[in-house]
């Protein structure tokens, strides 16, 4: 059965303007003005009028807890499992999942189902290899088998650095986990990136630079997350990426409730004034993990819940609140975590890509989803639901 969406305004992410979009199954096979069907007779042809509506790439959030994550304050802190309506009423068509500080009770095999789970109904989900803490957890035995042998696993994450929850990694284990993922990369031809949980410890950038100096890896297969977390990361992330690094601003923060410049979208606009290019950035939500609230003195006060809504909210209030320029800033939640994912498919409106859609209001709001050419919620109503929601 084809689609066929009339008159949408369309940001690719760059801006097209008005065209129509013609779907087959799960990828879109034309985007031209006014696209005619030949004859009735020739195959049936849903026809959606978008007329006034901004038709963006379905996003992608690289960063998920899709199994829950915390645990910092006993045992009843551990969050839950995300639900596939959360995914829809965000926008999001493909997530990445990660085990948080909690690799005891928490499983790759149970992350692993979830993600197809969630694929079953009706996102695309990836993994991530690996955790926290050395020594790492893997499916196989390795993270390098991993990202070969199971299709979902991209490459390694989170895996923390400079934070009291790390387990303090020396050079010499980080170095050979992230050689691991960089040959796993190469034989299976995927990112094989190292997605790096950045704490509130100074040490992080120099950590990683001292290691990409003194191997032939390459700084691009690090990807530092929660670069907004405090003032500190965020100046000297500009200095990383003028060396060729790539960034990930977390867009669930309780950082930012003490201090809204922390917050993703003004960060973002920090770092744009600085001279970062938009190339080197993507955001992520951090959704469903927890979120402590750490006094002075490393004592937890209190637990916060990430939610992966705000992947899109901080798109939003760049724009709306800093205006920040909407087709830039819709890069960070598509075409840039594609590219860094490797998942060349998707993250853009174009012919032989994805169909993974989001409908729009002139005033941003999130009306419609099509997930793999399938409508999963339209005009704000979900038409699919997880399972047991
Ligand atoms: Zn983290």
């Amino acid at each position: 059965m084809l689609k066929l969406i009339k008159k949408a305004n369309i940001y690719s992410p760059d801006y097209i303007g008005e065209r129509d979009i013609l779907i087959a199954k799960d990828t879109i096979i034309n985007i031209a003005s006014n696209i005619q069907i030949p004859d009735p007779s020739f195959c049936k042809v849903d026809i959606i009028d978008a007329s006034g509506k901004i038709v963006v790439p379905g996003f992608i959030d690289l960063h998920v807890h899709l199994i829950g994550g915390g645990g910092e304050g006993g045992f009843k802190t551990r969050t839950p499992e995300i639900q596939l309506s959360s995914f829809l009423k965000a926008g999001i068509t493909t997530a990445v999942g990660c085990i948080g500080t909690d690799s005891t009770s928490r499983h790759l095999t149970t992350l692993l189902a979830k993600a197809r789970g969630l694929e079953e109904e009706g996102i695309s989900t990836y993994i991530y290899t690996g955790s926290y803490q050395f020594p790492l957890q893997t499916i196989t035995g390795n993270c390098r088998d991993d990202i070969i042998l199971i299709e979902k696993v991209l490459g390694v994450g989170e895996v923390a650095i400079a934070d009291h929850r790390s387990s303090q990694p020396s050079a010499e284990e980080f170095r050979k986990m992230a050689a691991y993922a960089r040959v796993g990369g190469l034989l299976a031809n995927k990112a094989g990136i190292v997605h790096v949980h950045m704490g509130e410890g100074l040490e992080g950038f120099g950590f990683l630079l001292d290691l990409i100096e003194n191997t032939e890896l390459s700084i691009t297969q690090f990807l530092p997350t929660h670069i907004n977390r405090n003032k500190h990361l965020l100046k000297e992330s500009i200095e990383y990426v003028q060396r060729n690094g790539v960034i990930d601003l977390t867009t669930s923060s309780v950082s930012n409730i003490d201090d809204p410049d922390l917050s993703a979208g003004r960060s973002l606009g920090f770092l744009l004034d600085n001279g970062v290019p938009i190339s080197a950035l993507t955001f992520s939500s951090d959704g469903n993990g927890s979120l402590p609230i750490v006094d002075d003195n490393g004592k937890i006060e209190g637990l916060g819940i990430g939610s992966v809504s705000t992947l899109f909210n901080e798109v939003k209030k760049a724009v709306l609140e800093n205006e920040l320029e909407f087709a830039t800033v819709l890069k960070l939640i598509t075409s840039n975590p594609a590219e860094r994912l490797r998942l060349l498919d998707r993250g853009r409106i174009e012919v032989g890509k994805r169909a993974d859609l989001v409908f729009l209001s002139k005033k941003l709001d999130i009306s419609s989803i099509i997930s793999g050419g399938k409508f999963m919620m339209e005009e704000g109503k979900l038409i699919h639901k997880g399972t047991f929601e």
